[in-house]
C-alpha cells in the first residue's frame, strides 16, 4: 500500500504567538489538522508538538509562483508533479509551553514563523520564538503574515512594516514576508515557493551512525491486551544522522532508572526495531527529515506516556554520554523577552533553572556558580555530546522564563 506522502526529507517548525493561525497552515498544507490529542482538542490549543507531513508539487506548465501547489491535480486536469515531501511540526503558542517549543526546535530544519496581520507586532510569544530560533540556530526562516482576508490594505501594508522592523537585527532579518490567509487558502503557492527557496534540505552523510532524538513515546495498546497480543513501545521523533533499518540494534538513553542498595541510578535500556514508519506509511528504512514511529522490543510500560521523551537512540556504544551534572558556559540575555524593562540577574548558587537540552527538558540545581559559568546537578539526567546547545529558563512569577542559552562542559 502507498501513502499520500513520499518520506519527508526536512522538518519544518511552525512557530509564533498562539492563535496566529499555525495550526490552520499546517491544516492547508497538509491537510491535516495537527491538534489530535482529546484534551488539545478541549483546550483549543497545541499542547504538545503535533506533526503532519505535506507534500509541496508543482504545475509544470504555469508560472511562479501559480505552479507551486499541494493539490495533485493541476488547473487544466492534468497531474502535478511532487517537488519533495516536509515535515511540519506545530509548535505550541501558549506562554507556558517554552519548552516544549524549544525542545522541537532542536528537530527543525526551518521554520516558518506566523504572524497575524491584525495584531500590532511583536505579540509575546512571537518574540520568544523567534528568540529561540535564534538560540537554537535555525537561520531558514519564512515569515507568513497572515489573516490578510481580515485586515484592508492600510492595515496590512502597516503591519508589514511592523514586522520587518521587528525582525531587523534578529536571525530572521533577511526572512521573506508573505501575506496569506491560511483559512481562505490565498497566497498558498507563494509560501511554497518561499519554503522552497529558503529552507533546503540539508546535506547529511549517509553513513554516518544513525541518532535519533525522542520528542514523544508511546503504548499503543489497548487497556486490557492480553500478553501474546502485547505490542513493544513506540518511539516517535526524529533521525537527525545516519539511517535505521528493520531489525537494527538500538541503545537509549538515559535509559531508565533502577534502584540498586537504596540508590537510584539511570542504565540505559537496549532493544531492537521492529518496524518503522515515516509519511504515514511502514517502511524498512529511514533517513534524516520527517517525523518517525519506531515500533520496539521494549516493554510498552516503560514507554507509555511519553516516558522516553528527550531520550537520544542509536546503535548501541556510538551514543553521546549520560550526564547527572555538568558545568555550562553561559551566556545571559540582556533583558527579559517581552518585558523590555527587566534586567536578567546573574545565576546563583542554589536556585533551580529548567534547561532544555535537544529534546530533553529537565530542571538543574545549581551548586555553583561564577562568572559566565556554572555547575548543575540534575533532577533527571540528559544525554548529550559535549559542547551542546542549552536553552536557559528561570522560574520568573508565575512562569519559567527564557534567561539565556548555555553550552555543556564536563
Ligand atoms: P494557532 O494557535 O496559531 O495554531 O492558531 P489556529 O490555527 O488554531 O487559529 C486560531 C483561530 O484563527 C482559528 O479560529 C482559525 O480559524 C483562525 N484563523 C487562522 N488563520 C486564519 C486566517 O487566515 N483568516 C481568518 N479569518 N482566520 C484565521
Ligand atoms: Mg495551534
Amino acid at each position: 500500500m502507498t501513502g499520500k506522502h513520499a518520506q519527508p526529507e526536512v522538518n519544518i517548525g511552525l512557530v509564533g504567538h498562539v492563535d496566529h493561525g499555525k495550526t490552520t497552515l499546517v491544516q492547508a498544507l497538509s491537510g491535516e489538522w495537527t491538534d489530535q490529542h482529546s484534551e488539545e482538542m478541549k483546550r483549543g490549543i497545541s499542547i504538545r508538538l503535533g506533526y503532519a507531513d505535506a507534500t509541496f508539487r508543482q504545475c509544470p506548465g504555469l508560472d511562479e509562483p501559480e505552479r507551486y501547489t499541494v493539490d495533485e491535480t493541476c488547473p487544466d486536469g492534468s497531474e502535478s508533479e511532487p517537488l519533495r515531501t516536509v515535515s511540519f511540526v506545530d509548535a505550541p503558542g501558549h506562554e507556558t509551553l517554552m519548552a516544549t517549543m524549544l525542545s522541537g526546535a532542536a528537530i527543525m530544519d526551518g521554520a516558518v514563523l506566523v504572524v497575524s496581520a491584525t495584531d500590532p507586532v511583536p505579540q509575546a510569544q512571537t518574540e520568544e520564538h523567534l528568540m529561540a530560533l535564534d538560540i537554537i540556530g535555525i537561520e531558514n526562516i519564512v515569515i507568513a503574515q497572515n489573516k490578510i482576508d481580515l485586515v484592508d490594505r492600510e492595515q496590512a501594508e502597516r503591519n508589514y512594516e511592523e514586522i520587518q522592523e521587528f525582525v531587523e537585527g534578529t536571525v530572521a532579518e533577511d526572512a521573506p514576508v508573505v501575506p496569506i490567509s491560511a483559512q481562505q487558502e490565498v497566497n498558498i503557492d507563494l509560501l511554497i515557493q518561499a519554503v522552497e527557496e529558503e529552507i533546503p534540505t540539508p546535506e547529511r552523510d549517509p553513513d554516518a551512525d544513525p541518532r535519533m532524538h525522542v520528542a514523544r513515546s508511546f503504548d499503543i495498546n489497548r487497556p486490557g491486551t492480553t500478553w501474546d497480543g502485547l505490542m513493544g513501545g513506540v518511539l516517535g521523533g526524529s533521525l537527525v544522522e545516519g539511517k535505521l533499518t528493520e531489525g537494527d540494534e538500538l541503545e537509549l538513553r538515559p535509559g531508565r532508572e533502577v534502584e540498586e542498595g537504596g540508590q537510584t541510578r539511570w542504565e540505559s535500556v537496549e532493544t531492537d526495531v521492529r518496524s518503522l514508519q515515516a509519511g504515514g506509511d511502514m517502511v524498512d528504512e529511514v533517513t534524516p527529515g520527517g517525523l518517525l514511529g519506531v515500533g520496539t522490543g521494549l516493554d510498552p510500560s516503560l514507554t507509555k506516556g511519553d516516558a522516553l521523551a528527550g531520550q537520544v537512540a542509536g546503535t548501541p556504544g556510538t551514543l553521546p554520554p549520560t550526564w547527572n551534572k555538568f558545568t555550562m558556559e553561559v551566556d545571559l540575555l540582556e533583558r527579559l523577552v517581552g518585558l523590555d524593562d527587566q534586567d536578567i540577574d546573574d545565576i546563583s548558587t542554589g536556585e533551580p533553572l529548567m534547561l532544555t537540552i535537544g529534546t530533553a527538558t529537565t530542571v538543574g540545581s545549581v551548586t555553583s556558580a561564577r562568572e559566565g559559568e556554572c555547575e548543575v546537578t540534575l533532577k533527571r539526567p540528559v544525554c548529550a555530546p559535549e559542547g551542546a546547545q542549552i536553552a536557559i529558563n528561570r522560574r520568573i512569577g508565575a512562569r519559567w522564563r527564557l534567561i539565556g542559552v548555555g553550552t555543556l562542559r564536563e
